[in-house]
């Protein structure tokens, strides 16, 4: 079921900037805008870790707006066309809209989203919007309400979140993408009902396996629900066709419902790697860059940026970084050892998701 890369997705990579050691090109900026969640999702942060008293980091830690702005059009100087901003919950940050202003008037950036969990959503959509956001993408992984509160770590309440892409919808904050981490056990027989809701809405929901991120959730491999078998289970119901990606480096792999009720798309980081067309950075909140999803080590921009560097030192700096970069940890796991590697990976609410 992998979509094959096409001539023109290669073309469509062709441009400015550095290239890491395998020749990939940088083309996304994810940035965490803060690292603190009003949620306690199992798979992410989960509540034994993440409890009362754990240390978040603190205000003078954290990049302030002008300074991401700052590091953003350094990257969106080096050929960086797509941002996100992330986290943690990117919403908790009351005073984003003045962070999306001064993303939006940089110019050469041709998509700028959010994920967030869409609990805080509905409220601040539309001011989103008008300060500049595109587009939204929203975590749901069930529509049943108990098993909802459990996959949010006993936080969410599923009727905010659907209020949220509702004012999403309103706001013109598409298309709409709803992310939803398929666990075996969990969520995986909610699937078709989770579909069904959104078929003909227009929003497009992307099943995610249940990844290997950090070191706290207690990943294994049975918890994962391999996409092929979700595509067989959907094809049954509603029959698909596979559809091209829509630009090089695009995670998910596309598909149409052949009735023409929409598009589903599937991340299969576990079963079918895609390090070979990765052109993503993260940002972390307190200003380290990352060049993987799994990595153990950034480099932190915050310290030459808050010791004077100006902006061709800052480029020098983020160029050298991706020069070097040869990430691949997705091809290079193996994930029917007996035991995976004890690696100290950096939590993915913390770098970015
Ligand atoms: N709080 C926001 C949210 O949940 O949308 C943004 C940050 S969250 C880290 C970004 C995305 O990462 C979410 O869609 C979440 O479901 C996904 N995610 C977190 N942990 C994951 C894991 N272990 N495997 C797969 N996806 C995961
Ligand atoms: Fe929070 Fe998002 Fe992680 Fe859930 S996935 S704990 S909402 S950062
Ligand atoms: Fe990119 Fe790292 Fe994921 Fe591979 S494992 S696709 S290099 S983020």
């Amino acid at each position: 079921m992998t979509v094959r890369h096409t001539q023109s997705d290669e073309d469509q990579v062709a441009g400015t900037g550095p290239r890491d050691t395998m020749g990939r090109p940088l083309r996304d900026l994810r940035i965490s805008v803060l690292d603190r969640c009003n949620f306690r999702c199992p798979y992410c942060m989960p509540e034994t870790q993440y409890h009362a008293d754990y240390q978040f980091l603190k205000r003078q830690e954290l990049l302030s707006h002008e300074e991401i702005q700052r590091i953003a059009a350094v990257a969106v100087g080096l050929g960086v066309t797509k941002l996100r901003l992330t986290g943690g919950e990117p919403l908790l940050d009351k005073t984003i809209p003045d962070l999306i202003a001064r993303l939006s008037k940089l110019s050469g950036v041709d998509d700028f989203a959010l994920t967030t969990n869409g609990s805080l959503l509905a409220p601040i959509a539309q001011t989103l919007a008008d300060a500049g956001l595109q587009r939204v993408t929203i975590s749901l992984d069930s529509l049943d309400e108990e098993t909802f509160r459990r996959m949010s770590g006993n936080r969410g309440d599923v009727t905010k979140v659907l209020q949220g892409i509702e004012a999403a919808a309103e706001a013109g904050l598409t298309p709409i993408k709803i992310n939803v981490v398929v666990q075996r056990g969990v969520n995986d027989h909610q699937i078709l009902d989770l579909l069904a809701h959104f078929r003909g809405s227009g929003h497009i929901v992307r099943l995610i396996e249940f990844m290997d991120v950090g070191n706290r959730n207690g990943w294994r491999l049975d918890q994962v629900v391999p996409s092929r078998e979700l595509y067989q289970q959907i094809q049954e119901r509603w029959p698909l066709r596979a559809i091209g990606r829509s630009y090089h480096g695009e995670v998910a792999n596309r598909y149409g419902y052949l009735d023409g009720q929409g598009e589903i798309g599937f991340i299969s980081s576990i079963t079918e790697p895609f390090c070979g067309a990765c052109n993503r950075a993260r940002l972390s909140a307190d200003g380290v860059l990352y060049t993987c999803l799994f990595a153990t080590t950034g480099t932190s921009l915050r310290e030459p940026l808050r010791n004077g560097a100006d902006d061709a030192e800052l480029a020098d700096i983020l160029s050298r970084i991706w020069l070097q970069r040869a990430d691949r940890y997705s091809e290079l796991r193996k994930p029917d050892a007996d035991e995976q590697p004890l690696l100290n990976k950096v939590e993915m609410y913390r770098m970015g998701g």
